[in-house]
């Protein structure tokens, strides 16, 4: 789906519901606004419910400062228009509070983007402005102030966060991994102290592993049509879970002994259509499309063990929280996470970049989950629902065990009990 053809009104309505059911608005708290080019601003109203906004509840604040809407705009107005007139690149911005945000906002923190990998680069220089009365003046020069030394989101004191982009998706896109960046930190602070990627670790991503050369695929089979519409639906499903964000996440289906789907790098997550999809043969990939970064680890997976179907990589909070502490990711929990996940190994940050053989060798057959530090969880599967159920089981059972951290620590399943469980359901002795 291309969100730039829509309408701004649109847009505004589409990301706003985002926000909100993805728990990070409340009915009242929260706007966004669009400067098209004419150099009018499209804004959410004053007091309209968040939940149930409409196209027609947006409104249009021309640039002589014309009103055109049923409603007030929203009383943040004052900071939206000056953000524009300090930065001409930016032409979109979320503001809200989400909880984790306004955590690391009244202890005045900034959330650590060098958690996990992309982060640093969506959200850009995130900033910090002091303090002042919503909707005052002084609101507005304290944040535009901020934006004008290069900060394209900025930390609200005992508020909330603004973000800027190149367009509205891009300052969501900036808004909701920040917001993770500091539900992921907060996580893993119950259960020690989270570590942080360095500049050299962040630079891995960088890498072009995933421009292979091209070919031009022929008519597609039905079954290739069947399997675009399960991945498409599979990682909508995911990010409405919250098991992934919008700008990360990958799924990959095999086709055959040398070929398989996989979801393209760079698209938001929840707006991925049926021709996103990217199909890869022979280690080439169809033309004109570039699949996700972690394309080779993939195809590694399936030349390496052919009973895998289907490939899910994620940073689902709970599950990457362990990847970012030096938590054991303890599955003796219930015998459901024990026998859908076995033992989950950790692997250190890198070689999904730069030695795939690695990541491939660390699955067996007893062995289908793997962390990988300060990344993401990675599930397989012999279907592609078995290796969501797997993304599923070990993010509840992440959240069980980060909570029973609060509540006296983990009694895990003894030898004798996991052994029971293997023999009965894993066919092991
Ligand atoms: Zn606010």
């Amino acid at each position: 789906m291309n969100f730039d053809l829509l309408h701004p009104r649109d847009q505004l309505v589409m990301l706003m519901q985002r926000v909100y059911r993805y728990g990070m608005t409340t009915t009242s708290g929260g706007n966004m606004s669009i400067q098209d080019e004419n150099g009018d601003i499209w804004i959410t109203p004053a007091g309209v419910d968040k939940g149930s906004l409409t196209r027609e509840d947006v409104v249009l604040v021309k640039r002589n400062d014309e009103i055109e809407g049923r409603y007030r705009p929203s009383s943040e107005f004052p900071f939206h228009k000056a953000i524009y007139e300090v930065r001409h690149d930016l032409r979109g911005i979320v503001h809200a509070h989400p909880s984790a945000l306004v955590s690391f906002s009244i202890v005045r923190k900034i959330p650590p983007t060098s958690i996990i990998p992309q982060a640093r680069e969506i959200c850009g220089k995130v900033g910090y402005a002091p303090y002042a009365l919503p909707g005052s003046r002084q609101l507005g020069e304290s944040i535009a102030n901020a934006f004008r030394q290069g900060n394209d989101s900025i930390l609200m004191e005992n508020h909330g966060v603004v973000c800027g982009g190149t367009d509205l998706l891009n300052a969501f896109h900036r808004f909701e991994t920040l917001d993770f960046c500091a539900r992921l930190a907060i996580k893993a602070s119950m259960l020690g102290n989270y570590k942080e990627l360095s500049d050299k670790q962040v630079s891995l991503l960088k890498h072009k592993k995933n421009i292979l050369p091209q070919f031009e695929p022929a008519t597609l089979s039905n079954r290739e049509k069947a399997i675009r519409r399960q991945i498409t639906e599979i990682v909508h499903r995911a990010y409405d879970q919250q098991l992934m964000t919008s700008t990360e996440g990958v799924v990959s289906v095999r086709l055959g002994i040398d070929s398989f789907l996989i979801t393209p790098t760079g698209k938001d997550r929840r707006l991925l259509d049926v021709g996103d999809i990217v199909l890869i043969h022979n280690r080439k990939r169809e033309r004109e499309k570039l699949p996700s970064r972690s394309v080779l680890l993939h195809d590694r997976i399936y030349c390496d063990h052919p009973q895998i179907q289907a490939i899910i990589s994620a940073q689902a909070p709970n599950a990457t929280a362990f990847s970012v502490t030096d938590y054991i990711f303890d599955t003796r929990t219930i015998p459901e996470s024990y026998i859908l996940l076995q033992d989950i190994p950790k692997i250190p940050y890198g070689p999904q970049y730069l030695d795939e053989e690695k990541i491939s060798q660390a699955i067996r057959q007893n062995t289908p989950v793997i962390l990988i530090e300060n990344d993401a969880i990675l599930t397989t599967g012999k279907s592609m629902l078995e290796a969501y159920d797997r993304l599923e089981v070990a993010e509840f059972s992440a959240r069980s065990l980060i909570d029973a951290n609060l509540l006296g620590g983990l009694v895990a399943l003894d030898d004798i009990q996991a052994k029971e469980l293997k023999v009965k359901f894993l066919n092991k002795r």
